[in-house]
């Protein structure tokens, strides 16, 4: 199977192997196959800040997107069995009028990926709402993590190795419906106006930090528009790199080097990838 047919890029080699489980069970079986056979396992959301490799994968790709969700609402509370996307876990706050998930608008990714890459926006990570997960280890065992051991940090999830989270429950604040929509109204608008949302792109590609914003210094080396083969360096913000249609990972790979190269000779910094390259 083409990975690029799973990768929000569309940039991807071939998998030999993937896997959709439906139930906690078929996960821990397909795990601990792999683990018994040295299988190497890749477990994949909606893959929209993953770099999958043009020679893709020879072991066994697991993905949650078949699995048999439940999602059960209590007060503040949304308790997420599965993976849903955070479209969609943003919905459900909405009706139930709980606020705190606005950040998350218009961030292409699933709830499970998001909470492994703790994604964020606007100085608000999702580790924040977090109040308890579950997640299958290697050899596919069960642990359940609450509040009190969960630590993250910026742009870093709660795992400490390879596991697969599959559970999740995520905490806001009661408030009221048209107050909630009306912020997520404002945030699509700002994205719109700010950065390629209708464009193939991984987001931001390198991280920004206390004393820089990656994408500033990349468009004051003069690099809008800077491209390599089909991928390109978005003109609307430039830590968006945008797939022009026939882009390999070679070519995304290439580009991220030239930026760099650049942003160092001029600024003397280098930038950290905020990216995740997988495959062989
Ligand atoms: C237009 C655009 C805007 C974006 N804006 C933002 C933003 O504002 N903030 C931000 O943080 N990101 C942003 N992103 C990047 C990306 O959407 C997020 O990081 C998102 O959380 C990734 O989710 P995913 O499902 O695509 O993850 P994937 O790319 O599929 O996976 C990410 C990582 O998690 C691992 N993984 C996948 N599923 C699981 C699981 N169940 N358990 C454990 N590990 C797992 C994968 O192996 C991979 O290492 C943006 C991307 C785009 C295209």
């Amino acid at each position: 199977m083409s990975l690029a047919s799973l990768s929000y890029l569309n940039i991807g080699g071939v998998a030999k192997v993937v896997c959709y489980p439906l139930h906690v069970e078929d996960l821990s079986n397909i795990l601990n196959f792999c683990f018994c056979f040295n299988v190497p396992v890749l477990v994949l959301g909606n893959a929209s800040n993953t770099l999958l490799s043009d020679a893709g994968w020879s072991g066994v790709v697991i993905s949650l997107k078949h699995f048999l969700t439940k999602i059960t609402v209590e007060n503040d509370s949304i308790e997420i069995l599965g993976d849903i996307r955070l479209e969609k876990l943003l919905a459900i706050a909405s009706k139930n009028n709980i606020a705190g998930f606005e950040f998350l608008t218009a961030i292409p990714g699933v709830v499970m990926a998001s909470i492994n890459g703790n994604a964020g926006a606007e100085k608000c990570s999702i580790s924040d709402l977090l109040m308890e997960y579950k997640y299958m280890d290697i050899q596919g065992c069960s642990h359940s993590v609450s509040k009190k051991d969960i630590l993250c940090s910026y742009r870093k999830g709660p795992l400490q190795t390879f596991g697969i989270i599959y559970s999740a429950c995520l905490k806001g604040e009661m408030s009221q419906k048209d107050l909630i929509q009306k912020s997520v109204k404002e945030k699509w608008e700002y994205r719109r106006n700010r950065q390629p949302i209708s464009e193939r792109s991984l987001g931001c590609v390198f991280k920004n930090a206390t004393d820089y914003c990656a994408g500033q210094l990349i468009e004051h080396a003069g690099l809008k528009k800077k491209s390599v083969g089909d991928v390109a360096v978005s003109d609307i913000h430039a830590n968006f790199f945008v797939n022009n249609g026939r882009g390999k990972s070679i070519d995304f790979l290439n580009l991220i080097e030239e930026v760099r190269y650049c942003v160092q000779n001029k600024f003397g910094v280098f930038l950290e990838l905020e990216i995740k390259k997988v495959g062989d």
